[in-house]
């Protein structure tokens, strides 16, 4: 039987290995273990790719999210606005400030965040609002920008969207983004790591002082920080991977049209629905989600048949953050976001990866359709 992993670390790590080896001896040459020169032409390497004018790298996603938050005002008691279908991670950021994060629904088609829910849930309270560009799709991020009222911030989660844009617009530019180098996504390190991007020279540098135990005198917050800073093994890693992004994203949205084919009467029969990509958008597909519909076995049969054939299918994510045990003082209960929570139980991620081929895109198709039956 055919192993298919939902994504391939092996495969990927293949094509850079002799690089990492070569760039792993020159730091520890150097012993650059935090920051230094990796770092810094990391930094440089990775704002120019993603469309920004600053990139501060940092320990995680979750740091860069809560960082970005902190440096654009959240405090104690403010309200971030956020979808509840998302990884939980965006929640926790703001949970950790002491801000409280207020949920809104998703849209069905795409399970991008409801952008009208998000503009009716925002108040005097609310500081910030986080669209998620989930599965590798960017958020309507400039419409809803456009019409926040002036005391309320945009802090975009870019975890899953690394070179995504939407009508030209890369997450971070005009405002301020975090992401994620988690090995998993698009651009993986080889551990934790993650980044702050912005245009604005000013954030940029308060991130980077949050980041490094707190303001220096030249900032005006009188804060503690904190310590999260990227490793220079990683950066090694980061460097070598990013040589190799925009291809491999090329790759995902070639392996994604292939499962569109190939997954067409499956469609048509209603059995499963395909993903949708929003006019505007260059997608990356850190997640090629389908939704299980009709009669027959459910999501959950499904996912269990395709484990046991050796496919790696997986759910992201299986419960929103409302109807999770960490947020439920938040004080909400099953039908308070029926699109998040339809999903949440039909979604299914398929096998996807720069390295996919069309025989195993053919496998993972065909055990899908045995599964479905
Ligand atoms: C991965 C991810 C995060 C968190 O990143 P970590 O590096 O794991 O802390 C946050 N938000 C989303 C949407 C993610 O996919």
């Amino acid at each position: 039987m055919n192993q298919i992993p939902l994504v391939d670390l092996k495969a990927a790590h293949a094509e850079v290995a002799d690089y990492v080896r070569a760039g792993f001896e020159r730091v520890l040459a150097a012993t650059a273990f935090i920051g230094g020169e990796e770092v810094r032409e990391f930094e440089r390497e990775y704002a120019g790719f993603a469309g920004v004018a600053h990139c501060v790298g940092v320990a995680n996603g979750t740091d860069a999210l809560e960082l970005a938050l902190r440096a654009s005002g959240v405090e104690v008691g403010d309200e971030v606005v956020l979808p509840a279908n998302t990884f939980i991670a965006t929640a926790g950021a703001v949970a950790r400030i002491g801000a409280r994060p207020v949920l809104v629904d998703c849209l069905p088609d795409t399970q991008l965040m409801d952008h009208q829910a998000a503009l009716d849930a925002t108040g005097p309270a609310t500081r910030a609002v986080v669209p998620v560009h989930l599965y590798g799709q960017c958020a309507a991020t400039a419409e809803l920008a456009a019409r926040l009222p002036g005391h309320v911030r945009l802090v975009e989660d870019a975890a899953q969207s690394q070179g995504a844009t939407r009508d030209g617009r890369s997450p971070g530019s005009g405002g301020i983004a975090a992401t994620s180098f988690y090995p998993g996504k698009n651009l993986g390190a080889y551990g934790d790591a993650g980044a702050v991007l912005t245009d604005d020279e000013e954030l940029a540098g308060l991130v980077r002082s949050l980041a490094n135990h707190g303001g220096t005198a030249k900032y005006r917050h009188d804060v503690a920080g904190f310590n999260s800073r990227l490793d220079g093994l990683q950066a090694v890693v980061l460097r070598a991977k990013l040589a190799r992004l925009a291809a491999g994203n090329a790759a995902r949205r070639a392996a994604a049209a292939r499962y569109d084919a190939l997954l067409a009467d499956l469609a048509a029969a209603g059995r499963v629905v395909l993903p949708t990509t929003d006019a505007g958008n260059v997608h990356v597909w850190h997640l090629y989600v389908v939704r299980v519909t009709g009669a027959g076995p459910g999501r959950d049969e499904v996912a269990g048949k395709l484990n046991a054939e050796g496919i790696g299918a997986g759910v992201h994510y299986p419960v929103p953050v409302h109807l999770t045990p960490a947020f439920s003082h938040l004080g909400h209960r099953r039908g308070d976001f029926p699109h998040a929570e339809q999903a949440a139980d039909r979604i299914l991620s398929l096998p996807l990866y720069p390295q996919i081929t069309a025989d195993q895109q053919q496998q993972v198709v065909n055990t899908l359709a045995d599964a479905l039956r």
